[in-house]
């Protein structure tokens, strides 16, 4: 019987959040809920928290934790409610924590993987901004802190699965020739450069395969997601940009792929559901269920790749031409771009404006090495700055 694990779920009423809870529900002698956290949804972290028991409930907006903890007192619940990013570090660093499920979207997410990552945390890492912001700092928290890094999002947790076993230089120490690393395309994948300039906020909200929170969704319309994906396999599984490559597979059934130098390619395939690379990443090294159904292969009959196309997804292009610049570049297009998603989601800017967007903010930035953490948030800030500036120059 393996040990009881106790879990930290940060972002716990999202869309990952609610996969692990669905997954660690299925296994209840192994995994402990220690602490759920949430942004500003109060009803649906009191259901959850009325649930799982957690010892504490963490709630960003203090007017939020105010009432959660009344409505919590009022069920008899010995929950304690705290509030902020202090309280998200707390929770995610605690000592009697094991597992910490790193799944707020955007960067509000990287303090507390850092502090799980310097406790030495089992880190499953869902928050990919993390890794595009400070993908050095946190890499060298991780290995300073001796925690366990376990990718969470659905292509890296496949090649994961299929990289040679133990530690190597590179990859090529390996015999790893390259990623291949599937993109679904969105659903704009045959749409022409003009249509792009008229689509709608409800139809990029309309994701062919997956079902995931809105600014992720946005993201993997505008082709960003990929470029993401890029720069954060880049960091996992220190990979050159050369030796990633995106193959567009519009069925999202391969998740990705491993090219070994001997001409074997090795993919980890089944359905679109994020509960299988939770389920993987809670229980490694061991397998178990995860509750997604068998990959039908005669149903699905046909799997199809194309080369993607960054004259009309210029996002893809941008985050490679970020990795390739380095320093701070990648920190200030992930700044660009989560402000420009929140504009377009708010309907302030067209769908082709948010390449636009990045593009402009990325020329008018001054591209610097790393030094430490703080310097990427000012960074982040000040690309935040010239981005709403920006969309108000528009509006
Ligand atoms: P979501 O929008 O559904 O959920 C986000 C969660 O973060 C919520 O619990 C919210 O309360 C919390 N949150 C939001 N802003 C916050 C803030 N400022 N401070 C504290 N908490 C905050 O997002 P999601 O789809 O679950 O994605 C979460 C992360 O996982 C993202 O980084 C995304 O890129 C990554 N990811 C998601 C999927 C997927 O299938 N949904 C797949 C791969 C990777
Ligand atoms: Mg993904």
């Amino acid at each position: 019987m393996p040990k009881l694990q106790h879990v930290t779920i940060l972002g716990a009423t999202g869309t990952i959040g609610v996969n692990t809870l669905d997954v660690i529900s299925q296994h209840p002698h192994r995994f402990e809920v220690f602490a759920l956290t949430a942004n500003q949804n109060v009803d649906a972290l009191f259901s959850q928290c009325q649930k799982f028991n957690p010892r504490y409930a963490v709630m960003l907006e203090e007017h939020a934790s105010e009432q959660l903890s009344v409505k919590l007192k009022e069920a008899g619940s010995p929950t304690e409610v705290l509030h902020g990013m202090s309280a998200l570090e707390f929770v995610s660093a605690h000592e009697k924590v094991d597992a910490v499920m790193a799944a707020i979207v955007g960067s509000a997410g990287l303090k507390p993987a850092i502090a799980a990552a310097k406790a030495g945390k089992r880190i499953l890492l869902a928050n990919k901004e993390t890794l595009v912001m400070a993908g050095s700092i946190f890499m060298q928290a991780v290995e300073e802190g001796g925690a366990t890094l376990l990718p969470i999002d659905s292509e890296h947790n496949a090649i994961f699965q299929v990289m040679p076993q133990g530690k190597f230089a590179s990859l090529i120490d390996g015999g790893v020739k390259k990623i291949l690393l599937t993109a679904s395309g969105g659903p704009f994948r045959k749409a022409s450069s003009d249509e792009l300039k008229r689509v709608t906020l409800k139809q990029a909200l309309n994701h062919p395969n997956w079902v995931m929170g809105p600014k992720i969704t946005i993201d993997s319309a505008t082709l960003m997601n990929k470029g993401l994906e890029v720069i954060e396999a880049h960091w996992l599984f220190n990979a050159s940009p050369a030796q990633i490559e995106v193959v567009v597979h519009p069925q999202s059934v391969i998740h990705s792929m491993v090219e070994y130098i001997d001409g074997s390619v090795l993919a980890q395939l089944g359905n679109p559901d994020m509960r299988t690379p939770i389920a993987y990443a809670l229980g490694y090294p061991e397998r178990m269920q995860s509750g997604v159904s068998s990959l039908d292969l005669f149903k699905i009959a046909r799997l199809d790749f194309e080369a993607p196309d960054t004259q009309k997804f210029p996002c893809l292009r941008l985050a490679f031409d970020a990795l390739k610049t380095g320093g701070n570049a990648a920190a200030i297009m992930n700044a660009a771009n989560e402000v420009a998603v929140e504009a377009f989601i708010k309907e302030k800017i067209g769908f082709t404006d948010i390449p636009a967007l990045i593009e402009s903010v990325l020329e008018n930035s001054q591209i610097k090495a790393v030094s430490d953490l703080e310097m990427l948030i000012t960074s982040d800030q000040e690309a935040r700055i010239s981005a709403e500036a920006w969309v108000k120059s528009f509006v």
